[in-house]
């Protein structure tokens, strides 16, 4: 018999596993996850129940189609249902837009930094990616990135707002920049935190999508309608985009359970939207609190901010911990914190107060 191991894609060496934000300690003292931009509040009880009716049929595989809930999502954002595609979390849509689009020699671009999962998805398929610097005020250099456009360049992310800064980028930034890409570079509007936007400079993507065929936007319910341990995430993108994600999807990918809570979640959108508002009251308290504590911290779209610490991440991460808050590091650069119930968050400003 062969001593040898199966033989694995050269490309998979070096690849980071995608880390997840850390749990809070069990047992700790008081331990609240500010990790992950999760929602902080508990599922509603409507959509609760159309997940527990559904678990009933679990013996049965979901609706590959996902028919229920594309036809609820293309009625709710007024697009066709054949430009609607649904997968395991955005996340996962993500992945297989670049599956689409690009393989071996081809580019894929991003802000850097961005949201953690890009590179590695890009890796996967064997795609070279261009990371290109925020501005010095955490913002995306979209010139710098019109600049950066090759020959080989297949796919473009702009996280929109940013993960881990919160900034967004402004409508006429952003047209100048979709009208200097190739009409054929797919342009993705990654929109996970698009419900937290308050700014009315920063464009809807599903606006921008109408009139330009290469711009595919992506959605979850992850953030907003609370339903990240669900796994479901959607892009509205037209034809052949759409019909290239449906391939590509894991079959069966996204659970009945998930379906069914999706189309509750869009049902009770104003309910939702109204928790929304509350995380936003939130946002914006924290942020002018941390001004005022002397931080400098980017206007923030999304619902988490962002601290520049540079070497003094690891310790101010290590002194959230310690007073039972647990935010996100990003070694030797920053600190991303997720808003929260209130509690959390005055636990987090108390000990950034005594930290600066
Ligand atoms: N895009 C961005 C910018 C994110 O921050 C996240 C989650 N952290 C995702 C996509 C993926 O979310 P999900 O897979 O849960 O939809």
């Amino acid at each position: 018999m062969s001593e040898k191991s199966p033989r694995l894609r050269a490309e998979l060496d070096g690849i980071p596993t995608y880390k997840p934000g850390r749990p809070a300690a069990a047992g700790g003292p008081v331990a609240y996850k500010l990790s992950s931009n999760e929602n902080p509040y508990p599922p509603l009880q409507g959509v609760l129940e159309s997940a527990v009716a559904a678990a009933g049929n679990f013996n049965r595989y979901p609706d590959m189609a996902c028919t229920g809930l594309v036809n609820e999502i293309a009625e709710r954002f007024g697009v066709p249902v054949e430009h609607v595609a649904t997968g395991t979390g955005s996340v996962g849509v993500a992945q297989s837009l670049i599956q689409s689009t690009a393989g071996p020699g081809d580019e894929v671009m991003y802000a850097w930094r961005s949201f953690e999962a890009y590179p590695i998805i890009a890796q996967i398929s064997g795609a070279t990616s261009v990371q290109v610097p925020l501005t010095e005020g955490d913002v995306h250099d979209l010139d710098a990135m019109a600049e950066a456009i090759t020959e080989r360049t297949r796919l473009i992310f702009v996280c929109n707002p940013n993960n881990p800064t919160g900034t967004a980028v402004r409508r006429a930034e952003l047209e100048r920049f979709l009208d200097r890409v190739p009409s054929d570079v797919l342009v993705v509007l990654d929109e996970a935190y698009r419900e937290f936007v308050r700014d009315a400079d920063v464009p809807d993507g599903i606006e921008l999508y109408r009139s330009r065929p290469n711009v595919a936007v992506l959605r979850t319910f992850s953030k907003a309608y609370g339903l990240a341990g669900l796994r479901v995430g959607f892009a509205v993108a037209h034809e052949p985009v759409a019909a290239a994600l449906r391939k590509t999807a894991v079959p069966f990918g996204v659970s009945q359970l998930a379906q069914d809570a999706a189309v509750a979640s869009l049902r009770a959108e104003d309910e939702l939207l109204g928790r929304v508002g509350s995380l936003v009251c939130e946002r914006n308290r924290v942020h002018e609190t941390l001004l005022a504590q002397g931080w400098t911290v980017p206007d923030t779209q999304a619902n988490f901010v962002w601290l520049r610490l540079g070497e003094r991440t690891a310790e101010f991460a290590a002194a959230c911990e310690k007073a039972g808050v647990v935010v996100r590091p990003f070694a030797g650069e920053g600190l991303r914190v997720t808003i929260g119930e209130t509690e959390a968050n005055d636990l987090f400003l108390h000990t950034a107060g005594a930290f600066f």
